[in-house]
């Protein structure tokens, strides 16, 4: 079998956490369907979601979502629920959504304690409530992937301090889960993005280009910040048979700013 075959995921299903933006898994959930895969999609804003579906659907992909707070494990609950009902199965969970939390170089900003509770529940219980409640869906057919999405602070000193600390536990979870769900037919492998230019690094009403991106792009090592494009075709790899013998793993695609 080719290297394309083995990146083909027809039959597959998707589900991706945090797919309502412009942002990486939006941009995951479009090469999943490119690829394949069903693909549904989770997070608040459902108007975007559905414009999603719509334009996965009119570029001949198929598509579900359901609106749901990430943090609230119910709601995570009920999507891994809507998802089987829609599609039949779930074979690949990208857990993509995620907050930076309030931005201060200020310390006694880092441990405001209703940011922490805000961020860990979105970036880290976001995460775990979709492995508990999907990870037995995702074993069914042997080809289980899951990839939560992780960053680059969690390798250099760099971001918030709750975020840092959510984006390293996923770090260490990831070695952890895939020991134990590798004999249930899951892999469990990581992305740590460098600084993507999304709504969370360039919001609406700012522009960070100049003064974030320019100067990151001319610091990494291979001159360039990551895409979300070159985060979607790492995570289609993770998620196809490619890497079936890769689990594990946190692969950062970041031209290579985690290593200055
Ligand atoms: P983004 O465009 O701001 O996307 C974040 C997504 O998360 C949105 O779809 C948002 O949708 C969703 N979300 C936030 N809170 C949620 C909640 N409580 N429940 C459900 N969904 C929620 O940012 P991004 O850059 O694509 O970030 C995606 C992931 O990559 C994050 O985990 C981030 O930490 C990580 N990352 C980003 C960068 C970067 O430079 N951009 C670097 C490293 C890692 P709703 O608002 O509609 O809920």
């Amino acid at each position: 079998m080719g290297l394309c075959e083995k990146l083909d995921l027809s039959g597959r299903v998707a589900l991706v956490t945090g797919a309502s933006s412009r942002g990486i898994g939006a941009g995951a959930a479009e090469a999943l369907a490119g690829a394949g895969a069903k693909v549904f999609l989770v997070a608040r804003r459902e108007e975007n979601l559905k414009q999603k579906v719509a334009a996965i659907a009119e570029a001949g992909g198929e598509a579900a979502y359901m609106a749901c707070d990430v943090s609230d494990e119910n709601q995570c609950k009920a999507a891994i629920d809507a998802c089987l009902e829609a599609f039949g199965r779930l074979d690949i969970m990208v857990l993509s959504a995620g907050i930076c939390g309030m931005f201060s170089e200020d310390v006694e900003d880092f441990f405001d304690t209703e940011d922490w509770e805000e961020v860990l529940g979105i970036n880290l219980y976001g995460v775990m409530h979709f492995i508990k409640y999907g990870y037995e869906a995702c074993s069914e057919h042997g080809v289980g992937s899951i990839i939560p999405i992780s960053s680059m602070a969690a390798l250099k000193v760099d971001g918030m301090l709750a975020y840092t600390a959510t984006k390293g536990a996923l770090l260490r979870m990831v070695p952890y889960l895939a020991k134990h769900l590798g004999p249930e037919g899951i892999r469990v492998n990581a992305i740590a993005p460098g600084l993507i230019d999304t709504e969370m690094t360039n919001p609406p009403g700012f522009d960070t280009t100049e003064t974030l991106h320019k100067p990151a792009m001319e610091k990494a090592p291979l001159r360039r910040c990551a895409s979300i494009e070159d985060c979607a075709d790492a995570i289609v790899f993770l998620a196809s048979d490619a890497s079936r013998c890769i689990t594990g793993q946190t692969i950062a695609v970041d031209g290579g700013e985690a290593l200055i």
